[in-house]
Protein backbone atom coordinates (compact mmCIF):
# COMPACT_ATOMS: atom_id res chain seq x y z
CA UNK A 1 0.00 0.00 0.00
CA UNK A 2 1.59 3.45 -0.89
CA UNK A 3 0.62 6.92 -0.25
CA UNK A 4 -3.11 6.87 -0.45
CA UNK A 5 -4.78 9.99 -2.29
CA UNK A 6 -8.10 11.19 -1.57
CA UNK A 7 -9.43 13.73 -3.29
CA UNK A 8 -12.68 15.91 -1.88
CA UNK A 9 -14.15 18.79 -4.61
CA UNK A 10 -16.99 20.56 -4.80
CA UNK A 11 -18.99 23.80 -4.36
CA UNK A 12 -18.43 26.35 -1.92
CA UNK A 13 -19.90 26.23 1.63
CA UNK A 14 -20.78 22.63 1.66
CA UNK A 15 -19.29 21.31 4.47
CA UNK A 16 -15.90 19.64 2.46
CA UNK A 17 -13.61 21.20 5.54
CA UNK A 18 -15.10 19.59 8.10
CA UNK A 19 -15.76 16.27 6.13
CA UNK A 20 -11.80 16.35 4.91
CA UNK A 21 -10.80 17.28 8.31
CA UNK A 22 -12.69 14.08 9.65
CA UNK A 23 -11.92 11.53 7.15
CA UNK A 24 -7.87 12.19 7.37
CA UNK A 25 -8.11 11.99 10.81
CA UNK A 26 -9.90 8.65 10.90
CA UNK A 27 -7.39 7.80 7.71
CA UNK A 28 -4.04 9.15 9.87
CA UNK A 29 -3.70 11.58 6.70
CA UNK A 30 -2.78 14.90 6.47
CA UNK A 31 -5.45 17.26 5.51
CA UNK A 32 -4.26 19.71 2.62
CA UNK A 33 -7.06 22.60 3.00
CA UNK A 34 -6.15 24.39 -0.88
CA UNK A 35 -8.86 26.72 -0.56
CA UNK A 36 -6.79 28.49 2.41
CA UNK A 37 -4.09 28.24 0.14
CA UNK A 38 -6.07 30.40 -2.61
CA UNK A 39 -7.17 32.28 0.37
CA UNK A 40 -3.36 33.05 1.66
CA UNK A 41 -2.82 35.14 -1.99
CA UNK A 42 -5.90 36.54 -2.28
CA UNK A 43 -5.00 38.70 1.31
CA UNK A 44 -1.60 39.27 0.02
CA UNK A 45 -2.79 40.28 -3.39
CA UNK A 46 -5.15 42.49 -1.22
CA UNK A 47 -2.28 43.88 0.79
CA UNK A 48 0.15 44.73 -1.40
CA UNK A 49 -1.98 46.28 -4.24
CA UNK A 50 -0.51 44.32 -6.59
CA UNK A 51 -2.42 44.85 -10.43
CA UNK A 52 -4.72 42.43 -11.40
CA UNK A 53 -2.71 40.70 -14.38
CA UNK A 54 -1.39 36.95 -15.08
CA UNK A 55 2.12 38.61 -14.84
CA UNK A 56 1.51 40.03 -11.71
CA UNK A 57 0.16 37.09 -9.72
CA UNK A 58 2.45 34.94 -10.95
CA UNK A 59 4.96 37.02 -9.36
CA UNK A 60 2.69 37.15 -6.33
CA UNK A 61 2.32 33.51 -6.24
CA UNK A 62 5.74 32.85 -6.52
CA UNK A 63 6.98 34.86 -3.45
CA UNK A 64 4.45 33.74 -0.91
CA UNK A 65 5.79 30.91 1.30
CA UNK A 66 2.42 29.07 2.66
CA UNK A 67 2.49 26.48 5.28
CA UNK A 68 0.27 24.41 7.37
CA UNK A 69 1.29 24.02 10.66
CA UNK A 70 -0.80 21.56 12.95
CA UNK A 71 -4.38 23.77 12.89
CA UNK A 72 -3.00 26.97 11.38
CA UNK A 73 -2.07 28.68 7.96
CA UNK A 74 1.12 30.50 8.21
CA UNK A 75 1.57 32.92 5.36
CA UNK A 76 5.38 34.58 5.09
CA UNK A 77 5.55 33.73 8.58
CA UNK A 78 2.16 34.62 9.86
CA UNK A 79 -0.34 32.87 11.56
CA UNK A 80 -3.42 34.01 9.37
CA UNK A 81 -6.14 30.87 10.09
CA UNK A 82 -8.82 33.50 11.39
CA UNK A 83 -8.19 36.62 8.89
CA UNK A 84 -8.30 34.42 5.69
CA UNK A 85 -12.26 33.75 6.52
CA UNK A 86 -13.75 36.93 5.71
CA UNK A 87 -16.02 37.33 3.23
CA UNK A 88 -13.74 39.91 1.41
CA UNK A 89 -11.18 37.45 1.24
CA UNK A 90 -13.69 34.87 -0.26
CA UNK A 91 -14.58 36.80 -3.00
CA UNK A 92 -11.26 37.49 -3.65
CA UNK A 93 -9.94 33.91 -3.69
CA UNK A 94 -12.76 33.16 -5.92
CA UNK A 95 -11.58 36.19 -8.20
CA UNK A 96 -7.96 35.72 -8.60
CA UNK A 97 -8.03 31.42 -8.99
CA UNK A 98 -8.99 31.91 -12.54
CA UNK A 99 -5.87 33.33 -13.38
CA UNK A 100 -3.74 30.67 -15.34
CA UNK A 101 -0.75 31.50 -13.48
CA UNK A 102 -1.96 31.15 -10.15
CA UNK A 103 -3.60 27.63 -10.79
CA UNK A 104 -0.23 26.64 -12.33
CA UNK A 105 1.07 27.65 -8.85
CA UNK A 106 -1.37 26.69 -6.85
CA UNK A 107 -0.65 22.86 -8.82
CA UNK A 108 3.10 22.72 -7.74
CA UNK A 109 2.44 23.88 -4.74
CA UNK A 110 -0.04 21.17 -3.93
CA UNK A 111 1.60 18.36 -6.04
CA UNK A 112 4.92 19.41 -3.67
CA UNK A 113 3.36 19.24 -0.35
CA UNK A 114 1.98 15.80 -0.87
CA UNK A 115 5.34 14.42 -1.97
CA UNK A 116 6.98 16.00 0.89
CA UNK A 117 4.26 14.58 3.36
CA UNK A 118 4.74 11.03 1.33
CA UNK A 119 8.32 10.96 1.63
CA UNK A 120 8.30 12.11 5.34
CA UNK A 121 6.39 9.43 6.59
CA UNK A 122 4.49 10.67 9.34
CA UNK A 123 1.10 9.98 7.62
CA UNK A 124 -0.51 7.12 5.71
CA UNK A 125 -2.15 9.64 2.62
CA UNK A 126 -3.78 12.74 2.24
CA UNK A 127 -6.75 13.97 1.78
CA UNK A 128 -7.13 16.94 -0.24
CA UNK A 129 -10.20 19.48 -0.44
CA UNK A 130 -10.73 22.07 -2.89
CA UNK A 131 -12.10 22.41 -6.40
CA UNK A 132 -10.07 20.50 -9.13
CA UNK A 133 -8.01 17.90 -7.24
CA UNK A 134 -9.92 14.76 -8.66
CA UNK A 135 -9.75 16.71 -12.39
CA UNK A 136 -6.54 18.26 -12.29
CA UNK A 137 -3.98 18.43 -9.36
CA UNK A 138 -4.49 14.45 -8.66
CA UNK A 139 -6.68 12.60 -11.75
CA UNK A 140 -4.97 9.37 -10.30
CA UNK A 141 -6.40 9.76 -7.14
CA UNK A 142 -7.34 7.04 -5.04
CA UNK A 143 -10.45 7.97 -4.49
CA UNK A 144 -13.03 10.64 -5.58
CA UNK A 145 -15.84 12.43 -4.32
CA UNK A 146 -17.33 15.26 -4.84
CA UNK A 147 -19.69 16.98 -2.82
CA UNK A 148 -22.86 18.82 -3.50
CA UNK A 149 -26.36 20.30 -2.11
CA UNK A 150 -28.54 23.27 -3.50
CA UNK A 151 -26.87 27.14 -3.42
CA UNK A 152 -30.55 27.56 -0.84
CA UNK A 153 -29.75 24.47 0.89
CA UNK A 154 -25.73 26.13 1.44
CA UNK A 155 -27.10 29.51 2.09
CA UNK A 156 -29.35 28.32 4.51
CA UNK A 157 -26.79 26.41 6.59
CA UNK A 158 -24.17 29.39 6.77
CA UNK A 159 -26.72 32.04 7.62
CA UNK A 160 -27.64 30.14 10.43
CA UNK A 161 -24.37 29.35 12.03
CA UNK A 162 -23.67 33.33 11.43
CA UNK A 163 -27.02 33.40 13.13
CA UNK A 164 -25.32 31.42 15.93
CA UNK A 165 -22.17 33.92 16.53
CA UNK A 166 -25.16 36.47 16.89
CA UNK A 167 -25.20 38.94 14.41
CA UNK A 168 -27.46 40.74 12.20
CA UNK A 169 -27.41 38.82 8.77
CA UNK A 170 -29.19 38.64 5.45
CA UNK A 171 -30.63 35.71 3.68
CA UNK A 172 -30.61 37.58 0.23
CA UNK A 173 -27.05 38.47 0.96
CA UNK A 174 -25.76 35.09 1.69
CA UNK A 175 -27.57 33.34 -1.19
CA UNK A 176 -26.43 36.05 -3.93
CA UNK A 177 -22.61 35.63 -2.73
CA UNK A 178 -22.55 32.20 -2.98
CA UNK A 179 -24.20 32.39 -6.70
CA UNK A 180 -21.52 34.49 -7.69
CA UNK A 181 -18.73 32.37 -5.98
CA UNK A 182 -20.63 29.23 -7.49
CA UNK A 183 -20.64 30.59 -11.41
CA UNK A 184 -17.18 31.78 -11.38
CA UNK A 185 -15.96 28.38 -10.14
CA UNK A 186 -18.00 26.81 -12.20
CA UNK A 187 -17.40 28.74 -15.22
CA UNK A 188 -13.76 30.29 -15.27
CA UNK A 189 -11.81 28.81 -17.94
CA UNK A 190 -8.69 26.75 -16.56
CA UNK A 191 -9.91 24.13 -14.11
CA UNK A 192 -13.67 25.05 -13.20
CA UNK A 193 -15.15 23.43 -10.13
CA UNK A 194 -16.65 19.87 -11.85
CA UNK A 195 -16.95 16.41 -10.67
CA UNK A 196 -14.51 14.16 -12.00
CA UNK A 197 -15.52 10.99 -14.69
CA UNK A 198 -14.72 8.80 -11.51
CA UNK A 199 -15.89 10.70 -9.04
CA UNK A 200 -18.20 9.45 -6.11
CA UNK A 201 -21.05 12.43 -5.86
CA UNK A 202 -22.80 13.14 -2.60
CA UNK A 203 -25.37 15.14 -2.31
CA UNK A 204 -25.83 16.23 1.04
CA UNK A 205 -29.11 18.39 1.13
CA UNK A 206 -30.94 15.60 3.23
CA UNK A 207 -28.11 14.54 5.22
CA UNK A 208 -26.73 15.48 8.39
CA UNK A 209 -22.85 15.39 9.13
CA UNK A 210 -22.90 11.76 10.66
CA UNK A 211 -24.92 10.35 7.61
CA UNK A 212 -22.59 11.86 5.14
CA UNK A 213 -19.11 10.34 6.96
CA UNK A 214 -20.77 7.03 7.66
CA UNK A 215 -21.46 7.12 4.10
CA UNK A 216 -18.02 8.25 3.26
CA UNK A 217 -16.50 5.85 5.48
CA UNK A 218 -18.42 3.11 3.43
CA UNK A 219 -17.19 4.16 0.45
CA UNK A 220 -13.74 4.04 1.90
CA UNK A 221 -13.91 0.68 3.00
CA UNK A 222 -15.32 -1.25 -0.26
CA UNK A 223 -13.07 0.30 -2.46
CA UNK A 224 -10.52 -1.11 -0.66
CA UNK A 225 -7.48 0.83 -1.22
CA UNK A 226 -6.57 0.50 2.47
CA UNK A 227 -6.03 -3.26 1.76
O1 LIG B 1 -12.65 26.33 -0.41
P1 LIG B 1 -12.64 27.80 -0.16
O2 LIG B 1 -14.01 28.40 -0.09
O3 LIG B 1 -11.81 28.17 1.01
O4 LIG B 1 -11.92 28.43 -1.45
C1 LIG B 1 -11.87 29.81 -1.69
C2 LIG B 1 -11.87 30.06 -3.18
O5 LIG B 1 -10.64 29.61 -3.74
C3 LIG B 1 -12.96 29.33 -3.96
O6 LIG B 1 -14.15 30.06 -4.11
C4 LIG B 1 -12.32 29.06 -5.30
O7 LIG B 1 -12.55 30.14 -6.18
C5 LIG B 1 -10.85 29.02 -5.02
N1 LIG B 1 -10.34 27.66 -5.04
C6 LIG B 1 -9.99 27.11 -6.26
N2 LIG B 1 -9.44 25.87 -6.32
C7 LIG B 1 -9.26 25.15 -5.22
C8 LIG B 1 -9.64 25.66 -3.96
C9 LIG B 1 -10.19 26.93 -3.91
O8 LIG B 1 -10.17 27.76 -7.29
N3 LIG B 1 -8.69 23.93 -5.30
Amino acid sequence: MGFIIIAIDGPSGVGKSTIARKLSTELSSVYVDTGAMFRCLALCWGRKGCPESDLALQELGEQTRISFEDEKIICDGFDVSDEIRSEDISSLASRISVYPSIREIMKNKQRSLVKEESEAGNYKGAVLEGRDIGTVIFPSADLKFYIDASPQIRAKRRYLQLLKQNGDFDFQEILTAILERDHQDKNRNVAPLKAAKDAIIIDTGNMNIEEVMQYLFECVDSSKVYT
